[in-house]
């Protein structure tokens, strides 16, 4: 069937209105009519072919949340009317090492991404969230339990809140651990307030002055503003950890030196240009690392969502219609989100 959406046709071109087609929902298949939907760093990067390789036209959006309106016969886990949410993914292959283990995003046949993957449906590559409508196999769903009235602010947690989630608790963040987020913008923000929950003493890096009282607000403990180096340097060999979330190449040696023995750099940021090398010998001479991370797996997005439901977290959203979206992409590529925009797909009709 049709629904509406909002897309490119090419890298150079703005995002216009377009009307798409959605399989009927198949046996396993919950078609979900989208309220809200996040604008992540990721859309912009795809939609502008900054990381090569985007198919057009390119409907992006994975921070998606919506109501059920139809389920296949061999649904069992949700019903019309549902609140529930879909992120990164809509399928994998679910037979190799990593889907057995739960991570999805690791799928070693490569896992099918909300848009811009290839798929059976036309027009032969997947088309996100920024619709009317979307159909995702069951298993790709997730449940949202936060109040409805939350429903703009909860869309985000699908991609920022995973993406951030996951590396904090893999690296352990927790009571007694410092941990440092470097980036506040939508994954940042939501780094500062899940580390915060999880008990960590947490340092927000910005690069925006402005951002500082926000910062302390969402929970970090300390703000660094990481063009001082004289604040950078009075945090020197300290920390257990510490998230990256800048969309831009940055220096990474200014972070990795304000690791302890042992600590963790992981990288969730995937700018357009590669990062400088960084300095070896500050890995080598206090066994540091730098690592990357990706989404988090279907079963952990489930626990993300349910952690941020018990503990009152969302995210702090700008809300916006769908007209605006160029304008948002804008303002996010100047670091000017407070801290993650969502389109209001009510505006999307006529
Ligand atoms: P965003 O909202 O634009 O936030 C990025 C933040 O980085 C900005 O708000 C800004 O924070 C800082 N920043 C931007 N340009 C900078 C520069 N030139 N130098 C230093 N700092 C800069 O983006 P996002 O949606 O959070 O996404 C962040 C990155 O993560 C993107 O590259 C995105 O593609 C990637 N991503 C990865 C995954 C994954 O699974 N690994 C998932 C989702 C997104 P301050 O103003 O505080 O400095
Ligand atoms: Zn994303």
């Amino acid at each position: 069937m049709l629904t509406k959406a909002y897309g490119a046709h090419a890298a150079d071109k703005p995002l216009v209105p377009m009307d798409i087609e959605r399989r009927a929902p198949g046996a396993h298949d919950v078609q979900i009519d989208i309220a809200f939907c996040g604008i992540c760093h990721s859309d912009l990067h795809q939609v502008r072919s900054e990381w090569s390789g985007t198919i057009y036209p390119c409907v992006p959006g994975h921070e998606i949340v919506g109501r059920v309106s139809a389920v296949g016969d061999a649904v069992t886990a949700f019903n019309v009317g549902d609140l529930v949410g879909v992120g990164c993914m809509v399928d994998s292959c679910q037979h190799c090492h990593s889907c057995e283990d739960g991570f999805e995003q690791f799928c070693e046949n490569g896992f099918t991404g909300t848009y811009n993957a290839p798929t059976a449906d036309a027009p032969g590559h997947t088309l996100g969230g920024y619709s009317q409508q979307i159909v995702v196999d069951d298993k790709f769903v997730l449940k949202v339990t936060h109040g409805e009235e939350q429903l703009a602010a909860v869309a985000p947690l699908l991609c920022a809140g995973i993406t951030t989630y996951s590396p904090l608790r893999h690296w352990k963040a927790g009571p007694g651990k410092k941990v440092g987020i470097v980036g506040i913008g939508g994954l940042g923000h939501m780094g500062v307030k899940l580390a915060h929950a999880m008990g960590a003493h947490v340092v927000a890096f910005t690069t925006s002055e402005s951002k500082r009282d926000d910062a302390k607000a969402l929970g970090a403990d300390e703000v660094v503003v990481s063009r001082n180096p004289e604040e950078m340097a009075a945090h020197a060999n300290s920390f257990d950890f510490i998230l990256d979330t800048v969309a831009a190449s940055h220096d990474l040696d200014a972070f990795t030196a304000l690791l302890k023995r042992d600590g963790t750099l992981t990288l969730v940021g995937v700018p357009e240009h590669a990062h400088p090398s960084p300095d070896v010998s500050a890995l080598i001479f206090k066994r540091r690392s730098i690592a990357g991370s990706l989404i988090g797996g279907i079963a952990e997005t489930q626990e993300m969502l349910d952690f941020c439901a018990r503990n009152g977290i969302v995210a702090d959203v700008e809300l916006i219609a769908a007209e605006q979206i160029e304008g948002a992409f804008e303002r996010m590529q100047r670091s000017d989100v407070k801290y993650r925009f969502v389109i209001d797909i009510a505006t999307m009709a006529d």
